[in-house]
């Protein structure tokens, strides 16, 4: 039915009083006056098994839809405008996958680079980067990405200086090897918390609510088919609760974990295990059920090792990563080629060799940290070759082998097998290693929408009051700078929305 006519003819068919919207558009819950008698041969009080009638137990200006770091930046602007925000999240706890994640942050030009000493702007950056993007045909709106790398260094700034979030100081690793275009929360990686919490608390100050324990499961919507608010399932409780919003921001993360639409869309991935569990492409369901449209979907996303903070510590410091045969088979200092290549070859797992070098390094307390938390995962210390394969199990003379080979890279300064650019540095025992294992982690498809963020229907039309971001979106980057960079152009655009 929804193919043949245009969706709000549809809706506006279909409903007299607010409704909910089930997966596929069709509409269920009607209030007893509603439009039930528009479809053929159904009476009033029809409804559908498991659904109950729209009774809003609360309102508010902006509902957001998830709490991870993209809900909670596209929160700023309109609390800071004074209006009403609620965040709500399916879980029991604030912060999604953003909370633990490692915790790279490509953002240029910002406050922290400036204390740093070290120049350019955003804009300057923009200018290198956006032909490599359109090249890549990687974006359907170039303006909306613009936006997005603007708003990453804004948000960066933003939250350092008005929320007091803490970055690790550029000093530390500037003079490394370790690209400065990367910021870190405080202690370095895995310490996403110095960046969140304070958000979290200052929006919480500023005013904003938290309500957990919260699954959207429906929008709800007007005679006319426009939403005007959203259903729940409490989690604790078994109930249901409407939320009436003007406007619904959707950042409900990405479909990572939903074996169902990655076996439908990104098919490569679907025999990996998924890193988390809460990733179910939720959001974007329900924004389909509204009208909307999936957008690139297929995008092929990157893996993640399952001691994901193991997978960046190549930015910073020098390491080894071999097969278990003992052969190096990838350049160290791309994190995510290294599960990608496992993957493709079929390895099973791999292993990171690394030194005092990242013990004793910018990234020490993280090291540290991993290795504690993962000892039945580590080998070491081991002061010779064959100690360290003899632990590995791996055999000895191709270990032996790897390191002349990749040493004769490093005394030639240059290594033609892999391309390794940053920290291509020899090892010296006491050597460690960690064996890891290759998962999905994140997607990239998601919803359509304009410039400004709202959710369109197949026909490009905007979708009344639905704006979407983060990993919901497939413009956004997928990755926590770029998802808050996304987040606050939503947020500048509904806080306009709810002006004019
Ligand atoms: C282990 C790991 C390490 C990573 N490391 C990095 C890194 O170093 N750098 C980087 O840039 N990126 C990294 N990423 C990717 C990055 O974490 C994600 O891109 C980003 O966190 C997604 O942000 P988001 O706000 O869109 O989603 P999330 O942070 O996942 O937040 C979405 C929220 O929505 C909630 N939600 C979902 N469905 C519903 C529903 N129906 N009702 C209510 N609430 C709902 C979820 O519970 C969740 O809290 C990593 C990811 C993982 C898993």
């Amino acid at each position: 039915m929804e193919t043949n006519m245009k969706r709000r003819d549809f809706l506006k068919t279909a409903i007299a009083s607010g409704a909910v919207l089930m997966a596929g558009g069709a509409l269920a819950g009607c209030a007893p006056t509603g439009g039930g008698n528009a479809s053929k041969g159904a009476s009033d009080g029809d409804s559908v098994v498991g659904t109950s009638p729209v009774s809003f137990s609360e309102e508010t200006d902006v509902l957001i839809l998830g709490t991870g770091i993209a809900g909670m930046s596209a929160a700023m602007d309109p609390v800071e405008a004074g209006h009403k925000v609620m965040l709500v999240d399916k879980l029991d706890r604030i912060g999604g996958e953003s909370f633990i994640a490692c915790g790279v942050m490509n953002v240029s030009g910002s406050v922290m680079h400036q204390e740093a000493g070290i120049p350019g702007t955003a804009e300057e950056k923009w200018a290198k980067y956006a032909p490599v993007l359109e090249k890549a045909g990687e974006t359907d709106d170039l303006e909306y990405k613009k936006n997005v790398y603007l708003c990453q260094t804004e948000w960066a700034d933003r939250v350092y200086q008005d929320y007091g979030a803490k970055f690790q100081p550029l000093a530390e690793y500037k003079d490394t090897g370790a690209p400065t275009s990367m910021l870190l929360p405080e202690h370095g990686i895995g310490d996403m918390t110095t960046v969140l919490t304070p958000l979290q608390k200052g929006l919480e100050e500023k005013g904003a609510t938290y309500k957990l324990n919260l699954r959207a499961t429906n929008f709800i919507v007007n005679k006319d088919g426009n939403p005007i608010g959203v259903r729940f399932n409490d989690e604790k409780n078994s109930k249901t609760v409407d939320i009436k919003a003007q406007k619904i921001i959707v950042a409900t993360g990405g479909f990572s974990c939903n074996q169902e639409m990655m076996s439908s869309f990104l098919p490569t991935q679907a025999k990996l295990g998924p890193l988390t569990v809460h990733s179910m492409g939720e959001g974007h369901q329900m924004c389909k059920a509204l009208g909307g449209v999936y957008n690139r979907m297929d995008m092929e996303a990157n893996r993640m090792s399952d001691l994901a903070q193991v997978t960046v510590w190549g930015y910073f410091g020098p390491n080894v990563q071999i097969t278990p045969q003992g052969r190096r088979f990838i350049k160290e200092d791309q994190s995510h080629d290294t599960p990608d290549k496992a993957a493709e070859l079929e390895l099973g797992f791999w292993w990171t060799i690394f030194d005092n070098q990242l013990t004793s390094g910018s990234q020490k307390w993280n090291v540290e940290q991993n290795m504690k938390s993962n000892a039945e995962r580590l080998v070491g210390p081991c002061n010779t070759l064959d100690e360290l394969a003899t632990a590995m199990d791996v055999p000895a003379d191709n270990l032996k082998a790897t390191f002349e080979a990749y040493d004769a890279a490093v005394a030639a300064g240059e290594d033609k097998e892999f391309g390794k650019k940053l920290f291509l540095k020899s090892l010296a025992a006491p050597y460690y290693a960690m064996k890891h294992f290759p998962y999905r982690y994140k997607t990239h498809g998601g919803m359509k929408i304009t410039t400004d963020s709202q959710l369109v229907d197949k026909d490009g039309n905007p979708i009344a009051n639905v704006y979407c971001c983060g990993s919901t979106v497939a413009d956004s980057g997928s990755d926590l700078s770029p998802n808050a960079g996304s987040a606050l152009v939503t947020g500048k655009a509904v806080t306009a929305a709810l002006k004019a």
